[in-house]
This record gives C-alpha cells, sequence and structure tokens, in this order.
C-alpha cells in the first residue's frame, strides 16, 4: 500500500512542546488534555504566524521527539508498503522537518510533501498521489480525506473526539494502527 504519515501529534508529540513553549512565553496554563481543538486561533489565540515562527526559534523545538511507538512501526509498515510524509507544516519548516525525519527514521520516506506549502488539500493531494491510506490526528483533514475515498486511519487525541465517517478508523496508539493496517490490506 501507499501509506501518507502525518508528522505532528502522529509520529511527534510537539504539541507538548508547543504548549510548553506557550506556557512560559505566555505565561498561560494550557495543558495537553484541555487542548481539545485543532484551531490554534481558539486555543492560543493572538498572532498565531508569529507565534509559530517564535516556537519554531525556540529551544522547545529541539525537544520535539518520536511519539511513542513511531519509529519501530515505521520500520515494519517500511518492510512492505510505500510511506511518504504528509504534513501541514508551514513555509520555514521544511529544511528542519526534512533533517528531523532523516535524524529519527533515515531515509525510509518515498517523498516528504508539505500541503500548505502546495496550498493543495491533504485528501487532493492522498487523490493525486494514489495513496491507500492517510495515518492522521487532524479532525479536518481526516473528513475531508474521507470524503474523497481514502481510508483514514485517526490516531485518538483530545482535540478529535467528535470526528466520524465509515472511512475513518479510530486507533489508540501506534500498536493498533500496524494491527488496523493488516487488517485492512
Ligand atoms: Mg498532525
Amino acid at each position: 500500500m501507499r501509506i501518507a504519515i502525518d508528522v505532528d501529534e502522529v509520529l511527534t508529540d510537539s504539541n507538548s512542546k508547543l504548549i510548553a513553549f506557550h506556557n512560559e512565553k505566555y505565561g498561560s496554563n494550557l495543558t495537553y488534555e484541555k487542548f481539545n481543538t485543532f484551531d490554534l486561533n481558539k486555543t492560543l489565540g493572538g498572532d498565531i504566524v508569529q507565534k509559530e515562527s517564535e516556537f519554531l526559534n525556540s529551544d522547545y523545538v529541539n525537544e520535539i521527539i518520536p511519539l511513542e511507538g513511531s519509529i519501530k512501526s515505521v520500520e515494519i509498515l517500511n518492510k512492505n508498503n510505500e510511506l511518504f510524509i504528509l504534513t501541514s507544516r508551514r513555509d520555514g519548516w521544511q529544511e528542519r522537518t526534512n533533517q528531523w525525519l532523516e535524524k529519527y527514521f533515515g531515509e525510509v520516506f518515498e517523498e516528504i510533501i508539505f500541503s500548505k506549502v502546495l496550498n493543495i488539500s491533504k485528501g487532493n493531494i492522498c487523490l493525486d498521489k494514489k495513496f491507500d491510506l492517510l495515518i492522521e490526528d487532524s479532525p479536518t483533514f481526516s473528513f475531508d480525506a474521507a470524503e474523497l475515498g481514502i481510508k483514514v486511519l485517526l490516531l485518538n487525541k483530545p482535540w478529535n473526539q467528535n470526528i466520524f465517517h465509515e472511512n475513518i478508523f479510530r486507533c489508540k496508539n501506534w500498536e493498533e494502527i500496524i494491527n488496523k493496517i493488516e487488517e485492512l490490506k
């Protein structure tokens, strides 16, 4: 299968670092559990582009590490599938993202695609690239792709609790993702 994998909150726990950065710099009291919406305008408020850029240039970014089980799972999936990265990280994140992926995952990905930089929705990229599966945590991207007929493995998160679709399969962790992919083969 051709599988597209999201980066933030799927391969990494970057939100926890973003929250720590925001709490320190802006004196907020955000917690991961209360980060119940994917919309940063609502959770962080203020100038999101500015805040993301400050985060990108802070030491917190260097503390972003792979999510539990993700390295091993990517290794397993790489044996019988073609793997792609499909991220909505903004312009300015490309080089750092490429380096981070190579550092932790090696050169296992066929292509690293930045949907926001291309200005094409993740769902449409899945169609164009003939991806069979998308592994994602965003409720919006998951629903859009599911509507276009793409099967989505949705990693369960506080901010995606209200999303349901016949093409969306909710998974608790990477172990469940691997099991579900076996089932869908
Ligand atoms: Mg994500």
